[in-house]
């Protein structure tokens, strides 16, 4: 942060404040508190009959890999919109929203993802600004070697297993990044 949002003053400083345990931008002029916290990314599983819904991205990151329908939460939005919003933006597609489905903490990166199982109301769909191509894939054909976030394989790995099982609970869990190898390791081959 090089100045303050509040005042426009370059006297940011890193420091805790009294009463709070982690240090923060604090502006020395005018002494607001920039917290810095998590983003939402929220998003949907639309399904139709057995075959489920992806995007191909026209964006960075990960151009031209699959992904489903997902983005930032927006102020003043619930996760519900949010994942509406984001599956017609991106597919425009039209969905009946279902329940929450995975929700993946990204510490690293300071994100978390909430997931919605979908279904889709119409076959209308097709690419928004920001994909390539939209399609409907079977188990059999979800292209895993191109799947653009490990958020996403795992929310659809997830899928395909409790779809064989007949129940789809919530799935709350953690991708964190691995610690790299030590050298001795490394050098071991
Ligand atoms: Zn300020």
């Amino acid at each position: 942060m090089k100045f303050c949002s509040a005042c426009g003053a370059q006297e940011i400083e890193l420091r805790i404040p009294e009463g709070d345990t982690l240090p923060r931008c604090v502006c020395a002029r005018c002494g607001t508190i920039h917290y810095q916290n998590p983003k939402v990314v929220v998003g949907s599983l639309p399904q139709h009959e057995s075959r489920v819904l992806l995007c191909k991205r026209a964006i960075e990151p990960r151009h031209g890999l699959w992904t489903l329908p997902a983005g930032f939460l927006e102020n003043g939005e619930t996760l519900e919109q949010g994942a509406t919003r984001e599956t017609l933006e991106e597919a425009d597609a039209r969905v009946e929203l279902g329940a929450l489905y995975t929700v993946i903490s990204l510490p690293q990166i300071n994100q978390v993802y909430m997931m919605f199982r979908a279904r889709l109301l119409d076959l209308d769909f097709g690419p928004g600004p920001e994909s390539l191509e939209v399609r409907l894939f079977d188990e059999s054909d979800v292209p895993w070697e191109t799947i653009a976030f490990r958020t996403i394989a795992r929310t659809l790995r997830n899928y395909f297993l409790d779809r064989r099982l007949g129940v789809h609970p919530l799935h709350v869990s953690a991708i964190e990044r691995r610690a790299p190898l030590p050298p001795d390791l490394l050098a071991a081959g």
